[in-house]
């Protein structure tokens, strides 16, 4: 519907996932064995990051000292060449360092490629680190198709990495549109509102109930934008557009310390830093992507 929306950060990374060697076991050892495989190491949830300002992912040679004995997650090929992500536990960067991702991000010294395919294996790292037991009867579980996959030993479980859908939606009345601020929000910083899609809900459903919950505001129309994974810890999510009649917020105290209604060129100023309350979200995060888009006329039905 909304053709000339921009492509959030993260997405369309340039890796082919090359979804069919997962299963092959010959391919996998043989893809080991190439000269030109790297593993991008993380410590826990960190990338290693290199070069100035810390913007360029970290690969390693697979008989790298660091990588060596870590079990790898097999994240595609580059131009034919594999990659992998490396998890380990504490251990030194060999140079540069291992940066909190969704900060780096957030600052901007990181992004582009690099940032989309560290999406990925960020997610994956994350999922790993967190399902290495059988959820069906508890035994450890063990990495299988290149990291796509947990088998369970005892049951004969398997288990596959999740992704946990979440709705953000940009809110129209009129020419207008809401932004909020989340009581866990950094200071000043107001954004869409957001929401995981409960079990059994559809996208729509979802965007009108936490509209309802959150701000008080029933909905109309409501449309999908855009997607952007969000690999903190392993989300998705997906951008919507939802129109209102309502003028008054009735705020979800727990979650929103304040909500209001700003023209296209508040929205501007908003980004260029005039006003003193009020701080826009980051570029790289869709509600970025989402705000631009409205205030340039891109997306929304006012
Ligand atoms: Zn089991």
């Amino acid at each position: 519907m909304f053709e000339k929306a921009t492509r959030p950060a993260l997405t369309w990374a340039s890796l082919d996932r090359a979804a069919h060697l997962r299963e092959d076991r010959d391919a996998l050892i043989a893809l080991r064995a190439d000269p030109r495989a790297r593993a991008l190491p993380f410590r826990k949830r960190d990338p290693l990051l290199v070069g100035e300002d810390l913007g360029t992912l970290g690969w390693r040679r697979l008989d790298d000292p660091l990588v060596a004995g870590a079990e790898l997650i097999f994240l595609g090929l580059a131009q034919g060449a594999p990659r992998y992500a490396a998890s380990l536990g504490e251990v030194e960067p060999p140079e540069g360092d291992f940066v909190e991702m969704r900060a780096s991000l957030l600052g901007g010294a990181f992004g582009g490629d690099d940032a989309a395919i560290a999406s990925s294996a960020l997610a994956l790292v994350n999922w790993h680190r967190t399902h290495g037991h059988c959820a069906r009867c508890g035994e450890k579980t063990a990495m299988t198709q290149g990291g796509w996959r947990r088998d369970c030993p005892a049951c004969e479980g398997v288990h596959f990495p999740r992704t946990d859908p979440v709705v953000i939606m940009l809110i129209e009345r009129d020419g207008l549109c809401a932004i909020a601020r989340n009581v866990n929000f950094p200071e000043n910083l107001y954004s869409c509102i957001a929401g995981f899609v409960e079990p059994g809900e559809c996208i729509e459903e979802a965007v009108a109930r936490e509209t309802r919950e959150e701000l008080g505001l029933s909905t109309g129309r409501i449309a999908y934008v855009s997607s952007q994974p969000w690999p903190f810890p392993m989300s998705l999510m997906m951008g919507c557009i939802a129109e209102t009649t309502d003028t008054d917020f009735t705020l979800e105290e727990a979650e929103i310390a304040d909500a209001r209604w700003l023209s296209r060129a508040d929205v501007k100023r908003l980004f260029d830093g005039g006003w003193d309350d009020m701080a826009p979200p980051r570029k790289a995060a869709i509600a970025g992507t989402l705000l631009h888009d409205w205030v340039d006329g891109k997306i929304g039905w006012t």
